[in-house]
């Protein structure tokens, strides 16, 4: 269990050190910001949707090593998906990082995600993890530019 434990810190570290998709999107067509309160992450997510799926995706910010990678691996996750499934990861990730800690957890696809299933037992975490998802579903909500908190 601990060589996982070693696996999954070095892909947080990993995606912290060299986060994909670390960009503004000039052409985005859906932005939003989001706040974390709590550890003083902030993220601002860009889309660019097209035909009702996510044909890029990009974001810029500051903050810990967990909001960080987490961002950076939702970017990889949803870019090239649809809306709706997007929306269905989302709701998948947020119920693996709430769930109560030391309970197994649904798999349906959540893939490389699966390394921040650890957070739950972390509280103060949670909100760090689910951040970016918070501010993807808020741009998605709102081409004008919407804001997240994690509040
Ligand atoms: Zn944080």
């Amino acid at each position: 269990m601990s060589d996982l434990v070693d696996l999954y810190q070095e892909m947080v570290l990993d995606h912290n050190n060299r986060p994909r998709n670390f960009q503004k999107l000039e052409d985005a067509s859906n932005t939003a910001d989001g706040y974390n309160p709590l550890c003083g992450d902030q993220i601002t997510v860009y889309l660019k949707v097209e035909d009702g799926v996510i044909a890029d995706v990009g974001f810029q910010g500051v903050g810990c090593a967990i909001s960080k990678s987490s961002a950076s691996m939702m970017t990889q996750s949803v870019k090239g998906k649809s809306v709706e499934e997007a929306e269905a990861l989302f709701h998948e990730f947020h119920a693996m990082v709430t769930r109560e800690p030391g309970t197994e957890f649904e798999n349906s696809g959540l893939g490389e995600l699966e390394v921040l299933s650890g957070v739950c037992a972390f509280p103060n975490r949670i909100k760090c993890a689910s951040l970016a998802w918070h501010t993807l579903t808020a741009s998605l909500n709102d081409s004008q530019g919407g804001h997240a908190s994690t509040e």
